[in-house]
């Protein structure tokens, strides 16, 4: 991504290295208006595999909770989930809460999910955070990464992806925008990398997961807290889903639901003002299904978008904002 090339000290096989060089470098360096870098190491023995394992991430999230879901039964038995995994490879450190706390919180869910249902849990702790820290950058490869340091036990691994494939676009803002592209350069054949859930919506994840049981006791999507807070953005848009679909009340035990409701009003028109002017795709395809069902007052618009101007204005060059408002991208 800065032009800079990369020797690597541990052994790497032949077929990750010929495709990192010959596949990766000269398109990535493209999308990232760089000089076209190499990749040195010293060759690795192919890989004997012991175990034919294969991994999702468990976080609790809906991405995570749909793979989960839609991958534990597949019909094709050699490709069933069985092994779930946490990362400590950035993912914990985006959070107002402490790094530590995050990480005890989400590894007991996570434990405690695989113990009810059957799956083997694997936790991976790294420092790769303190020289690749934007995780939301390139999170797709950090996991990938992971995957890779336990070359014998995995055979595959389902990348949940945030993005449904029609936002599918090259972008040197972050690689989950092409995140099937990615996955795919570095999966060989003795490991390969699958995108997940890319083909639907988030709204539809939500809607598949509100069948999905074990999604009532462990669904778990804030970004900055442990616990769900129902108040930021990641929090609201689970919540205006399933306020959608009528089952909020079956995500008690991990939502305060009667605290959504009593802000209904001020949380709809946070919606519309995302949808509007910060054109958060999330938004934009929640809203026109709660203006439908709920009226959304004039004065909570306001108020509404009131907060948010001001809170970018304190964030964000005018510049900027002036570029965001006439439809440039993140
Ligand atoms: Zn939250």
């Amino acid at each position: 991504m800065d032009g800079r090339d990369i020797e690597s000290r541990v052994p790497v096989t032949e077929s990750l290295l010929f495709q990192l060089n010959r596949f990766w470098c000269a398109r990535i360096a493209k999308v990232y208006g760089q000089r076209v870098i190499s990749v040195s190491a010293r060759n690795a023995p192919a890989v004997i595999r012991a175990a034919n394992a294969v991994g999702t991430g468990m976080t609790g999230g809906v991405d995570s909770l749909y793979t989960i879901c839609e991958y534990s039964k597949t019909g094709c038995p050699a490709h069933d989930v069985t092994h779930l995994c946490l990362f400590n490879v950035g993912g914990h450190h985006i959070a107002s809460e402490s790094m530590e706390e995050i990480r005890q919180f989400r590894a007991n869910l996570a434990r405690k999910y695989c113990l009810e249902f059957g799956y083997s849990f694997v936790e991976i702790d790294s420092n790769l955070h303190d020289f690749a820290p934007n995780y939301p950058r390139y999170f797709s490869l950090l996991n990938a990464a992971a995957i890779m340091s336990l070359p014998k036990l995995f055979a595959r691994y389902y990348n949940s992806s945030g993005c449904s494939i029609n936002t599918f676009h090259l972008t040197a803002t972050d690689l989950a925008h092409f995140e099937t592209f990615v996955l795919d350069v570095v999966s060989t054949s003795t490991l390969k990398f699958y995108s997940t859930g890319a083909e639907v919506s988030r709204f539809e994840k939500v809607k598949a997961l509100i069948e999905f049981a074990p999604s009532y006791r462990y669904l778990n999507v804030c970004n900055t807290h442990a616990h769900n807070c129902g108040v930021c953005i990641k929090c609201l848009r689970t919540l205006y889903a399933l306020d959608l679909l009528d089952a909020l009340d079956k995500y008690r035990d991990v939502f305060d639901v009667e605290a959504y409701r009593r802000n209904r009003a001020r949380y709809l028109a946070e919606c519309w003002v995302r949808a509007l002017l910060a054109r958060d795709s999330f938004a934009q395809e929640l809203y026109p299904l709660l203006k439908a069902k709920y009226r959304v007052p004039i004065l909570a618009k306001l108020r509404a978008a009131a907060r948010f101007i001001r809170s970018r204005t304190k964030q964000y060059r005018p510049s900027y904002i002036r570029y965001r408002l006439a439809g440039g991208r993140a």
